[in-house]
Parts: C-alpha cells; sequence; structure tokens
C-alpha cells in the first residue's frame, strides 16, 4: 500500500482501488534521444499494439491528412500533443505526449500540469542536453518526481559515473541507479537490477523479446560467473560497490519531492530496460495526487467529478472542423454521458462522446476515473484552464499563460476577409497556439509567440485549415504585460496609455511594450496597477 498512498503533507482519505492503480505520466527529453522508440516499446508491452513500429507507421498515416501535419513531417517535429492509455501487470498507465520542439514550451508546461511524473530520457553518449534542461526546469517547478533512463546503451557511450555526475551537476538531482549498466556498447550484455537483484541479459537478435531475467544473490553469486565474462564482471563488482558508497540510496520521499531520480540504463531499439522501467512507474511514480483551484485542494479519492482543460487540439479532421479538448480528470468516476458544469460559462454540458486514446487510435469511452485524460469533442466552448465539475464553481489554478517573446501584425492577404481572419486568429488563440491582441486603437491584430517557428507555423495552418493566405509582418512593439487592479485605476491607465493598449482574445486589457523605458514608466506613474507576464487562465 505504502507506494498508493498520496503525498505525505495531504492526507487524503484512501483511494478508489481503480484510482490508485493509475500512473499518469510524460516523457521528456531532448530530440534523438529515443522518445518514440521508447514510447513504441512502452505500448508494445503495455499490449496496446502487436508490433512495435506502429506508433510512427500510425504516426505518418495520420500526418497525411492535413498539410499542417505535413509539415510537422517535414520539419521533424511535433507539435500537437496526445494522450495514450494502456495497461501493464495491474496498472492503468496514461502517457501524455510532450510537444518535443523548444519553440513550444508554453504547451509543453500545461501538458505537465496534467501529469503526476515525468520519465526523463537521455542519450547515454550526449547526456543532459539543452531541451531536456529546459523540461526539467518545469518539472521542478512543479515538483514532479522523475525517473530517469539512459537509453542507447548499445552504442558506446559515456562512462556510468560520468553520466550519473553530469546528471546530478547539470540538474541538481540527486541520482540513485536502478541498475548498472554491463558493459557498453559493442560489450554491452545488460544491467545488473540493483533493486531486484536480478541479471538482465540483452538478446540482441530479436529487438522485440524480453530481457532474460537471472534472479541471484548478490554478485559473488556463482550464476553471476555463470553468464558474465570475468573481466566485466570484477568491473561491475568495483563498480556497484563504489556506486553504493558514493551515491544515495532509493528514498521514496526524496524522489516524490522531486529532488532525487532513480535511474535506469537501456536500449529501448533492443527493448533492453523498458519493463524495469514500466515497473519502476508502476511500483514508485505515485498515483493521481491532488490538484490545487483557487478555493481549496481537490483531492484525487473524492467521489464528485471534476476536471481541467489543458490542452485544445483544433482541426484534428478538416473536414469536420472538430475541436478537441484534453481533460485531466481530477476526481471521481466521470460516466459517459454525464452532464458537468462548465464552470466559465455556467452552463451545463452532456458530455457525450467522450474519447480516450487507448494507444492506436480514439475510441469512444463508457467511464474514466481520476488521473484519466480524455478528449472531449466540442464546437469551441472548451479553452485552456476550463474547469468541469457536478455543481462546484471550482477554478483550477497553475495553467499559465506567459507573455510573448516575439509579436507580428498579421493580416489578409485579401482584406475583404478581415472578419474571416479574426475567426481564424480567435481559434487559435483559443487552443492556446499564439497569443492575440487587438490594438484598442487603429485595426488589424497582432499575435505573439514564445518561439520564432510557431510564425510559420500560425501562417501555414491558417492558409490550410482557413484558406486564407496570410502576411505576417513587423510590429512596433516586443513585448506584452497583462494589467490588473482597481476598476477606476485600470482606466486611467488605459485613458492615458491608449496608443500602448489591447485587448487579448479573452478581452483582457494588455500594455503594449515598445522599449524598457515604457515599461520602466508606466510602473512608476501608476502604482496602483499591477503589470505581469504571466497570466492564469481562468
Ligand atoms: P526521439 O526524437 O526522441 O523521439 O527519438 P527516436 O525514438 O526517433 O530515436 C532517434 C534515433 O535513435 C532513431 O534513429 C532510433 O532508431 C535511434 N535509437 C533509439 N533508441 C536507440 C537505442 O537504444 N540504441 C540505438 N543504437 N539507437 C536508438
Amino acid at each position: 500500500m505504502p507506494d498508493d498512498a498520496p503525498m505525505i503533507g495531504h492526507n487524503a482519505p484512501a483511494l478508489p482501488p481503480e484510482v490508485a492503480r493509475r500512473r499518469t505520466f510524460a516523457i521528456i527529453s531532448h530530440p534523438d534521444a529515443g522518445k518514440t522508440t521508447l514510447t513504441e516499446k512502452l505500448l508494445l508491452y503495455g499490449g496496446a499494439i502487436q508490433m512495435a513500429g506502429q506508433v510512427r507507421a500510425k504516426g505518418e498515416a495520420r500526418r497525411t491528412r492535413s498539410d499542417f501535419m505535413k509539415m510537422e513531417k517535414e520539419r521533424g517535429i511535433s507539435v500537437s500533443a496526445s494522450a495514450m492509455s494502456f495497461e501493464y501487470d495491474g496498472r492503468w498507465f496514461n502517457l501524455v505526449d510532450t510537444p518535443g520542439h523548444e519553440d513550444f514550451s508554453e504547451d509543453t508546461y500545461r501538458t505537465l500540469t496534467a501529469v503526476d511524473a515525468a520519465v526523463m530520457v537521455i542519450d547515454g553518449a550526449k547526456g543532459v542536453e539543452s531541451q531536456t534542461r529546459k523540461l526539467f526546469e518545469v518539472c521542478r517547478l512543479r515538483e514532479l518526481p522523475i525517473l530517469t533512463f539512459c537509453n542507447k546503451m548499445d552504442r558506446e557511450s559515456r562512462e556510468t559515473f560520468e553520466i550519473i555526475d553530469e546528471i546530478q551537476e547539470a540538474l541538481a538531482l540527486d541520482v540513485t541507479p536502478a541498475s548498472w549498466p554491463i558493459g557498453m556498447g559493442r560489450d554491452f550484455l545488460g544491467c545488473y537490477d540493483l533493486l531486484n537483484n536480478r541479471i538482465e541479459l540483452m538478446d540482441r537478435a530479436d529487438r522485440n523479446t524480453r530481457a532474460q531475467s537471472i534472479k541471484i544473490a548478490g554478485l559473488d553469486d556463482p550464476k553471476a560467473a555463470e553468464v558474465i565474462p570475468p573481466a566485466q564482471l570484477s568491473r561491475l563488482r568495483e563498480e556497484v560497490e563504489m556506486a553504493r558508497e558514493l551515491l544515495p540510496p532509493f528514498d521514496r520521499q526524496s524522489f516524490l519531492e522531486g529532488t532525487l531520480t532513480p535511474i535506469w540504463f537501456g536500449s529501448a531499439i533492443n527493448s533492453f530496460g523498458v519493463q524495469e522501467l514500466m515497473q519502476g512507474v508502476a511500483n514508485h511514480a505515485p498515483p493521481p495526487q491532488f490538484r490545487g483551484a483557487a478555493s481549496r485542494d481537490v483531492a484525487a479519492s473524492e467521489d464528485k467529478v471534476t476536471g481541467f482543460v489543458f490542452k485544445v487540439q483544433a482541426n484534428m479532421d478538416p473536414k469536420h472542423r472538430d475541436r478537441v479538448a484534453f481533460v485531466r480528470l481530477c476526481s471521481g468516476h466521470f460516466l459517459r454521458g454525464m452532464k458537468l458544469k462548465h464552470v466559465r460559462s455556467g452552463k451545463p454540458m452532456a458530455i457525450a462522446s467522450p474519447v480516450m486514446f487507448l494507444a492506436s487510435d480514439r475510441e469512444i469511452t463508457e467511464d474514466a476515473w481520476a488521473g484519466d485524460i480524455i478528449g472531449i469533442p466540442n464546437h469551441g466552448q472548451l479553452r485552456i484552464g476550463d474547469a468541469l465539475t457536478e455543481g462546484e464553481d471550482l477554478r483550477f489554478t497553475g495553467i499559465p499563460a506567459f507573455a510573448p517573446e516575439l509579436l507580428q501584425n498579421v493580416r489578409a492577404a485579401d482584406p475583404m476577409k478581415a472578419k474571416h481572419l479574426e475567426k481564424a486568429l480567435t481559434q487559435l488563440a483559443e487552443e492556446g497556439a499564439a497569443k492575440l491582441f487587438k490594438p484598442m486603437l487603429g485595426s488589424g491584430w497582432i499575435v505573439g509567440v514564445v518561439g520564432a517557428l510557431q510564425f510559420d507555423v500560425i501562417a501555414s495552418r491558417i492558409k490550410e485549415e482557413y484558406g486564407l493566405p496570410v502576411r505576417l509582418e513587423p510590429t512596433q512593439f516586443n513585448g506584452a504585460r497583462w494589467i490588473s487592479g482597481p476598476k477606476e485605476k485600470v482606466e486611467a491607465f488605459i485613458g492615458a496609455n491608449r496608443g500602448h493598449m489591447a485587448e487579448d482574445h479573452d478581452g483582457d486589457p494588455v500594455y503594449m511594450t515598445r522599449l524598457q523605458w515604457d515599461l520602466d514608466r508606466v510602473v512608476r506613474d501608476h502604482p496602483d496597477v499591477k503589470l505581469t507576464a504571466v497570466k492564469e487562465t481562468l
């Protein structure tokens, strides 16, 4: 039972068994470290797909559906996130995909609000790379427990201690070995499983088979000498002894607080180390955790259904113009057809055809539990940050929108299509693909993004999905701040700065900056008005 106990400090009542067996996690990594390959193998063991390789094949088939997806493919980036569910060894796993490109950090941030743990994949030859570091920082902000998988051990990689040191230093994170590699590159035999005292041998002939597993009574057990050549065995003994002396033992509390990570070594392409990692997620990653709302914390053990939208994906099928809102269920047992309150509008919503992404394709789901991710097709009512409840006016916190760092004017190539453009931009903004600002003076729109590549994505999507060629042009502004404060002070602020004012797609006032000096001046002149670079989505 301790494995399924909620985090200490939140003495929630025991979780229903269906919730307790759930593990909702994301994989973070630098492009090329092996996230796709690992995902395939997880699904393969999860019985969700028959043969590895199908995730990719399936992905290709999907991508042909729209030109936007084609662009995604050409650039080798994954713009859209999805969630997949599978069962393994009595546990129910929800794997939430994180967008892989660094330009999509805001999307990634929100994805990480929907999970309870993360698997960090690193390439054994490359160590901690830039994107891993950035994603890790987000996990740290959220105090997410992290399990590490050091991949590609079948290739020449760094010394084991060197890899561990680098993680400890680069990420200020304690590392405890869950397994220890026996040799590397061409001499890589497999791993010694320190937690279960087993030797796992990799099968190079068949990439999809389970590793041979030999239970031993320590490394002096003669059974170890039967399968490991003497030189490698003596080195393994030395290294493991040193590791036990120098590295901290596994401590569940430090792991749950996100300050210590267990590391597994393996080779995703050879299916090696993958099951041990899955077992690690099953045994150590926490079950669904409480979620913070403005009025109170919502515990996963509560009976009433609650959830929040962390992602909206529009035009998954261009023919239908549908949108799918991805909802993380925070509590309760959801049943298809349930009427939930859409808190932002105050209106009831019958959730008639919720989908769960069962590894290979989306399917209508009859029920779901706290911790699960369900997709709700809708026509735009559901936005990022929206709460669904059985009646309570909850507002989940911690789902931020960041001020964009890059801004451009956007115009329709055909001026008669301005209304059409407004609709397309509003939809993209609601989906979270960009920030949209309408200047209070003059006409036109300004789009804001966090990474430059997003401009191309937006222009391409407006063209492909809405049939509207657009031009993006430089703007005089280089930053945006949301403003808040007492009503009359905000009105006075707006009156005095009209040339700088805009509204975002929710109609909230935003101050657009040209120079740092602008900001310094308005902060000095309007001490009662708060300017912020982050807005928490309602
Ligand atoms: P992603 O960008 O993180 O999703 O990485 P992929 O899963 O697409 O893998 C990147 C490349 O590394 C591909 O060519 C994989 O075949 C290869 N790869 C993945 N895992 C391993 C492994 O364990 N060993 C070796 N040698 N190559 C691997």
